[in-house]
């Protein structure tokens, strides 16, 4: 029971940091959504034209959801790079394609010692680049486990085979997070919409199922022209809630150049525009957890987050939004309330001194036994009234499955980047924690860029 939920996190990466100012101008138009009005008030000194065609998003009362308790020095998980190296293109990812970049054991011992000093974690994100690429990504894995964390590997899956999830699972492997979506130019999907790619993530789900014991995670990149499938996904992973423990959705970004910031580092001004993610594109790089969250919730209106994490610079935007449900194969009878998440990580820290990441598949299959917490968690006794509608459900196994909604860094219009607060997938760089998502700036440029808005022709 106290292993419970809070495990619903996946990987964020495949994707990139956005800095550019047209990004989230909409949240700063009145007519351009309708959501909770921010707190943060701030004015651009440079109105910044609008993403057309403004999205939907819900309305959220952050001090309704638990506060996902993850800080810098103490957080659920930990973000691991051995290469950058790739054997797919994703459109939406952050990091440059480097074939020679796979980093020694040894340096990969450091970066470990280093997370260790730093910053108590639960499971180490095992990514990249695609981790399958580097020719000792097993050794890797069990010398994470040798660490007493939890391994999970973020991959593709493009060169996974049943012989090496066996031998990564002898090594100590927790579970693995299989990121799918359509932009990804994959041989033999190519051209694929979101909805038949299920057919490749069920082939995974099978196998993991078939090996046991792993936590079968799926992620996917959200852009504009995908955001209307991602019920389709949500539906899916309900058809499968028996193997499937997490799904997670992340929402596109990029850095767009469009001349409405100056960029600095360490105090001198850089030019941005070689930075992987970086573009002079126009795509939407402004789709919030909350836009994602409405779409799901005009197919699945009862479908019910239960906690977050804010920004850095917003308190009540939803940087991570995390949902939790119980059902049976194919039927969805409840989600949990806040409560419920609170239980699984305060009890997780109180017995293992951090907080949790990735349960079990044992414990995402004891539905049944996590109703006991009915009486604390209200959504929870609402679940729990739906399956015990049915007396003969009794006898069919309740699952718990997670959905987390991931909004990367937000660019406000006064220059201040709107990053998670109590980032779960900092990584190493230079002997110190960074954010992953933006790697490319300290490896490139020195550091982080910071983005300060042009003057207007009036001075102001
Ligand atoms: S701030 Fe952290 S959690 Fe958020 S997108 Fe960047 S690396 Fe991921």
């Amino acid at each position: 029971m106290r292993q419970l939920l809070g495990a619903t996190l996946g990987d964020p990466h495949l994707l990139p940091a956005q800095v550019g100012c047209t990004t989230f101008a909409g949240s700063f138009n009145p007519n351009a959504r309708r959501e909770t009005p921010n707190q943060d008030d701030a004015r651009p000194r440079n109105p910044a034209p609008v993403q057309e065609n403004a999205l939907m998003s819900e309305q959220l009362d952050h001090r309704s959801l638990y506060r996902l308790p993850w800080s810098l020095p103490d957080n659920a998980i930990s973000w691991l790079e051995p290469t950058a190296a790739c054997n797919l293109y994703c459109e939406g990812c952050y990091r440059t394609n480097d074939p020679k970049s796979h980093k020694p054991l040894d340096e990969i011992a450091d970066d470990l010692d280093l997370f260790t000093q730093l910053r108590t974690s639960d499971g180490i994100s095992v990514a990249g680049g695609d981790p399958l690429c580097h020719p000792e990504v097993t050794d890797i894995v069990a010398m994470i486990a040798g660490r007493g964390l939890k391994p999970i590997l973020n991959t593709n899956g493009l060169t996974l085979s049943r012989e090496l999830l066996i031998e990564m699972k002898r090594a100590g492997l927790w579970g693995l997070t299989l990121h799918i979506d359509s932009k990804q130019r994959r041989p033999g999907w190519r051209g694929k919409s979101e909805v038949e790619l299920n057919e490749l993530r069920l082939k995974f789900a099978q196998l993991i199922a078939e090996v046991g014991g792993l936590s079968c995670a799926f992620n996917s990149t959200v852009y504009e022209d995908t955001l209307e499938s991602v019920p389709e996904v949500v539906d899916w992973g309900e058809k499968h809630i028996d193997i499937v423990h997490v799904l997670v959705f992340i929402a596109f970004r990029a850095a767009l150049i469009d001349g409405c910031f100056d960029y600095y580092v360490n105090g001198r001004i850089i030019d941005l525009s070689d930075i992987r993610y970086a573009t002079d594109q126009q795509p939407r790089t402004d789709i919030k957890s909350t836009d994602i969250l409405a779409v799901i919730r005009k197919r699945f209106p009862d479908f019910q987050p239960c906690a977050y994490l804010n920004g850095t610079e917003m308190p009540d935007s939803f940087k991570w939004l995390a949902a939790g449900r119980l059902g049976t194969r194919g039927k969805v009878h409840g989600y949990v309330g806040p409560k419920f998440i609170e239980l699984a990580q305060v009890s997780h820290h109180l017995r293992h001194g951090r907080y949790l990441a990735y349960s079990s598949p044992k414990v995402h299959r004891r539905g049944r036994a996590l109703l006991a917490l009915s009486p604390l968690d209200r959504g929870m006794a609402r679940a729990a009234r739906a399956y015990l509608r049915n007396p003969l459900r009794i006898f069919r196994r309740l699952h718990y499955q997670s959905v987390m909604i991931i909004q990367p860094i937000d660019l406000l219009p006064d220059g201040r980047q709107n990053m998670c607060d109590g980032c779960p997938d900092m990584t190493v760089w230079n002997g110190r924690l960074a954010w992953s998502c933006r790697l490319e700036e300290p490896m490139n440029l020195g550091g982080f860029v910071q983005t300060v808005p042009k003057a207007t022709p009036e001075g102001h």
